[in-house]
């Protein structure tokens, strides 16, 4: 009889480089089949509010949120410190109680069903809290106990070397490094395979080397079918990395589309174009396209794409005879748009 064990699945893995270990390394979560009648959306939330009680008194934290991440995507939840993007994700895994709303994990209503709703989600903490005393691989049996996935089901050697782990699997916490303790949490909310994988904050202190090794893991999770929300306070990595994106600040969601849609939400761009010799005036011809000069040998103009293409402009200049020594141009980017949005939601409330 011929057996197979999960390393001879192994297809394509370069055997040099942990990045390429992880990234190559089949992954089944979300692999596995799911339910037959999966949700449309993996989370579902609707007037989520939570108030904070304390000595200083109230703590609005999240203020009606409505939130829709659909099944399948790579979500990133974007907002500054203290916007309630942890807030929002330990109540959906049922470690913060909510003050009011409701919140649905793939299709559980984490009140009708917290154990349910619990099994669906896996959250990787922002604080890299982990328990001195066990080795990953007590920490995952462990873990894979609390969820009851029964011995002959748990994937704990699998999972160590799909996070590149392998090598440390019996080695205590205090000898991991910052980075091998990140992917440890990770390999944590792998083990009862949930179909929504949720990372608070996960490239705080991290480095850029682990950061891409983690990203690899992540889409590779996220395109065998695992729901990935994470929360970041960087703007370049939720435009890197996810495909749909909601801007959240001061616990309210200032909106929630496909990435490529909120970046042409500001259909604005600069283009740049340094003259090789003086210029006394812009030409006649380019005057419709709002070219101004900043300098006797700097032409900017500001164009919407959907109005002006790029060639009409390119050919209104070269016409124009102008000496051009080169163009640049610059896109709106992520940036833009959040500080346009957390500025006008603020003058809104009348905040500062
Ligand atoms: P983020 O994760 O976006 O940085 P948080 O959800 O951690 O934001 O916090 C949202 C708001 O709630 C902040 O004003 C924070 O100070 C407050 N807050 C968070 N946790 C608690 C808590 N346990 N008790 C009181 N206030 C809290
Ligand atoms: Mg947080």
């Amino acid at each position: 009889m011929i057996r197979m064990t999960p390393t001879q699945s192994i297809r394509n893995a370069p055997v040099t480089g942990m990045s390429a270990k992880l990234a190559d390394h089949p992954v089944s979560p979300g692999g596995a089949p799911r339910a037959e009648s999966e949700p449309a959306f993996a989370v579902e939330v609707k007037g989520l509010t939570k108030v904070y009680g304390g000595q200083g008194g109230e703590r609005l934290a999240l203020d009606r949120v409505d939130l829709e991440i659909p099944r399948g995507s790579l979500f990133a939840l974007l907002g500054p410190n203290g916007a309630g993007k942890s807030t929002l994700i330990n109540i959906l895994a049922g470690l913060v109680l909510k003050t009011a709303g409701t919140a649905r994990v793939w299709g559980i209503d984490i009140d009708r069903d917290p154990r349910g709703a619990r099994a669906a989600i896996g959250v990787v903490p922002q604080e890299l809290n982990i328990d001195p005393f066990f080795t990953p691989r007590a920490l995952l049996e462990i873990q894979a106990g609390m969820y009851g996935v029964p011995k002959a089901e748990r994937r704990t050697a699998e999972i160590l070397a799909a996070l590149g782990l392998a090598d440390q699997a019996d080695v205590y916490p205090r000898r991991l490094s910052g980075g091998m303790r990140r992917r440890l949490l990770v390999a944590k909310a792998m083990v009862h395979d949930p179909p929504v994988l949720v990372l608070d904050e996960p490239t705080a202190g991290v480095d850029i080397e682990l950061r891409q090794q983690l990203w690899a893991y992540v889409r590779r999770l996220n395109r065998n079918g695992t729901t990935v929300l994470l929360t970041t306070h960087y703007l370049e990595e939720a435009e890197q990395i996810c495909d749909r994106i909601a801007i959240i600040d001061r616990g309210r969601v200032l909106c929630c589309e496909d990435k490529t849609a909120l970046l042409q939400r500001i259909d604005a761009k600069e283009l740049t174009v340094r003259l090789a010799a003086d210029a006394a005036a812009v030409p006649g011809a380019l005057m419709r396209f709002g070219a101004a000069l900043k300098g006797p040998r700097t032409l900017t103009v500001h164009y919407r794409p959907s109005a002006a293409p790029m060639a009409e402009i390119l050919a209104a200049i070269q016409a124009s005879g102008l000496p051009v020594a080169d163009v640049t141009t610059t896109e709106s980017d992520l940036e833009d748009i959040f500080l346009q949005l957390t500025r006008a939601a603020r003058r809104e409330a009348g905040a500062p």
